[in-house]
């Protein structure tokens, strides 16, 4: 047998001329040659990519190998190989492993990057996808939807994967469900490290989905064990399970904004999970919806999130629910768990008009809740009479309501493993059993590729002296990296006739104890932030008198086109004036598929501008799609604007973001929005903001600040406000203000 196959190789390597056979396998060099070893396949054969550069690989694996041979596709250095351009993989057969991939420097135009199908109903069973790396393989458009690994068939594993900087709207990996063949699968997805994914700012952005809300009835039967989920910010569900009969065990959520979700489903499971929240804000743990959902011998520790995002969120069904809103909880078992110092435990969460039906025939059982900073942790949104609570235990603190818990001394220490254990007395076997995180960065992915973080963060990186003149900041630019600073070391003029186009983080300082330096432009935009940049000012002024008498000017715009990297801005100690040399003259323009993860104007003075001061209201599809993450002003004035000093719009009811959040302290707006173009009704329009904090700040001679609160539960205060010739329109929904006057009559109103 052996003296054949030896034999069968060295025909099979002529055959093909250019592979050539090994002791390690066949070794191919390009995509003819892989394709003819793959025809020529045999149980037991090895496939080795040669190592360099791939680009615009289509892998096409089909074979046939068997429990005993498999066939398999590696890489002849784990590291060399990788697959570039417009590459990605399909897998069809049985019995096949692929390991040692790597994709980056590009994306796949359709929309799965590794793929358990060939075509409909042609799909990889019995296979193994092993240490791929696939790393910021994103297209430019931000919300084309593209997946990076698909699993289709049964009895497919993925272990051991490194998933990171995931920018584009669609699920990071998921399993498909959509025939019998895909179902009830017995999938395995273990020891994978789920990196870093920036927020999306839409529906979309899950880590994770099995299943869809169209066959969620169905038995999926996938176990996910053992993985790092690092960093997964990209929308609020981390896990969206969307199928029957999942298992979810021993796996590490590492300062991930959003939930393990049970989303549709039933009879699913979560064992020995531990999320770790550190304080971050909006990490969550797990969301209950359905029939008979397990939450077992899970901890959590240090989670903020609320509403949607609490450390145990159980849901409110639909009576009668469509497959694809909200099943009844019925069945709920959620049993020995610990909570420590998480900030919010939500019972009959999202309790509206239309989710009226409250969780059934459940039980609480053996929990510990413990909260060394608050006492207010459990919200009950509705009738919990359908949960049994038996054998649970809270610290003394903890306000528990009409929740029967038993009050108890109790103390969290950390152990060695940084995971609190629980003292106190009566305990009686309560709580998690978990003392240490199950899965890390070093048990998980591969130990081979780097996991450095590229994009560096405002002042991180070295010092560039740039003196007054023409041109100079973006001939210092040139010369800069990610994080760089470009210190302005003398006061003057420091004026830009050539477009200056940021692609990496950068600030622009004035040298300390010198007079504010003046930047000037003469083009129609001063900074365009294009995908990959951000952009930091301090202690200078801008000034529009060079700028070009042309409607619609600004000085910073985001790339006219889609941008898939969110951005950060950040203006400190400047002051901005005689942006009025025509109409429209705006500070921020922001464009469509662009997204903001902050914009902060701080200790600014911004004085005489046509235009408005942010624009951030280019997505109105109302979709849940918005332009920033998080706005901040804090200790600025804004005199003479003639258009508002913010427009920001999230539209639509979908409830899977964070933000926006906006939080404007200490701030002045005088003569904003009376300008005769500005057709908004507002000095600020602030339209489907999520968490909105307006404090110490006045408003004189302005038109009103103008609030349409949308979808959600979206929190609004108001609070030592000053409204002078100017007033605040609430278009919906309830808000709460406080200390607030107008026109010198104090009003302290509540639920207006
Ligand atoms: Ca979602």
């Amino acid at each position: 047998m052996q003296l054949f196959k030896t034999f069968f190789v060295t025909i099979l390597c002529l055959a093909i001329l250019a592979g050539c056979s090994t002791s390690e396998g066949i070794k191919v060099s390009n995509v003819d040659e892989f394709n003819a070893a793959v025809k020529q396949a045999q149980p037991g054969d090895v496939i080795v990519l040669a190592a360099g550069v791939w680009n615009n690989a289509e892998l096409k694996f089909t074979a046939h190998g068997t429990a005993e041979q498999p066939v398999k596709l590696t890489v002849e250095k784990k590291g060399a190989v990788t697959l570039e351009g417009q590459s990605r993989i399909n897998l069809s057969g049985e019995y096949l492993i692929v390991e040692g991939l790597v994709f980056k420097n590009g994306y796949s135009p359709t929309s799965e990057v590794i793929s358990f199908k060939k075509k409909k109903g042609v799909y990889a069973n019995n296979s193994r996808v092993t240490e791929c790396v696939i790393d910021n393989y994103n297209g430019p458009e931000r919300f084309e939807t593209n997946t990076w690994i698909a699993i289709y068939g049964k009895n497919n594993r993925v272990d051991h994967c490194y998933l990171v900087d995931k920018r584009n709207i669609g699920v990071t990996m998921t399993v498909r469900m959509v025939d019998e063949l895909c179902r009830e699968n017995n999938h395995r997805i273990d020891h994978n490290y789920f990196g870093y994914r920036q927020n999306l700012g839409a529906n979309g952005g899950e880590t994770l989905r099995l299943g869809t809300s169209h066959y969620s009835l169905s038995t999926c039967g996938t176990t996910v064990e053992n993985n790092y989920f690092e960093y997964c910010d990209g929308e609020h569900e981390i896990i969206s399970n969307k199928s029957c009969g999942n298992k979810f065990l021993n796996n590490t959520f590492m300062e991930c904004r959003g939930t393990l979700t049970y989303r549709h489903g039933n009879d699913n499971v979560a064992e020995g999970n531990v999320f770790l929240g550190n304080g971050k804000e909006h990490t969550g743990g797990i969301r209950i919806i359905n029939k008979r959902n397990k939450a077992i011998n899970n901890y959590f520790a240090d989670l903020t999130g609320y509403r949607f995002r609490g450390a145990l969120v159980i849901m409110n069904g639909v009576p009668n629910s469509a497959i694809n809103r909200y099943h009844q909880v019925d069945g709920g078992v959620f049993t020995n768990n610990t909570f420590v110092n998480c900030d919010h435990v939500q019972l009959c969460a999202g309790s509206d008009d239309e989710r009226s039906a409250i969780p059934i025939n459940s039980l609480i059982e053996n929990n510990v809740f413990l909260h060394e900073g608050r006492d207010d942790i459990f919200t009950i949104y509705d009738d919990i009479s359908g949960i049994e609570f038996k054998n649970n235990f809270v610290a003394n603190n903890i306000i528990t309501n009409k929740l029967a818990v038993t009050k108890v001394n109790l103390a969290a220490v950390k152990n060695e493993n940084g995971i609190y254990q629980i003292k106190g007395d009566g305990l009686n076997g309560a709580g998690s059993s978990v003392t240490k995180a199950p899965a890390n960065a070093d048990n998980t992915g591969v130990n081979w590729y780097s996991k450095e973080l590229r994009n560096r963060d405002f002042g991180t990186g070295k010092q560039i002296v740039v003196k007054p003149g023409l041109n100079t900041l973006q001939e210092a630019y040139s010369q800069s990296a990610s994080g760089d600073v470009l210190v302005l070391s003398e006061a003057g003029d420091y004026a830009m006739e050539k477009k200056f186009e940021i692609s990496h983080p950068i600030s622009i300082v004035s040298a300390e104890g010198i007079d504010k330096p003046r930047l000037l432009s003469s083009k129609q935009e001063m900074f365009t932030i294009q995908n990959g940049g951000s952009l930091q000012l301090k202690g200078v002024e801008i000034n529009g008198e060079m700028s070009p008498d042309l409607t619609g000017n600004c000085i910073v715009s985001t790339s006219h086109y889609s941008m898939n990297c969110n951005y950060k801005l950040f203006v400190e100690d400047c002051d901005v004036k005689n942006l009025d040399v025509n109409k429209f003259f705006d500070f921020l323009r922001s464009y469509k598929s662009t997204h903001a993860d902050t914009v902060m104007i701080k200790d600014c003075a911004f004085d005489n501008l046509t235009g408005h001061v942010l624009r951030l209201d280019n997505e109105t599809d109302d979709r849940g799609i918005f332009n920033a993450e998080y706005v901040i002003l804090e200790n600025s004035t804004f005199k003479n604007v003639e258009g508002t000093v913010l427009d920001l719009y999230r539209g639509g009811t979908d409830e899977s973001t964070f933000g926006p959040t906006l939080k404007v302290n200490a701030c002045q707006l005088v003569n904003v929005g009376n300008g005769k173009r500005n057709k908004e009704n507002g000095s600020m329009m602030i339209h489907g903001v999520q968490v909105c904090h307006i404090n110490n700040t006045s408003f004189e001679e302005s038109k009103p600040l103008n609030l349409y609160l949308t979808n959600g539960e979206p929190i609004t205060k108001i609070t030592d406000c000053d409204f002078n010739k100017s007033s605040i329109v609430f278009n919906n929904k309830e808000f709460e203000v406080e200390n607030v006057t107008i026109d010198g009559v104090k009003k302290n109103l509540r639920q207006l």
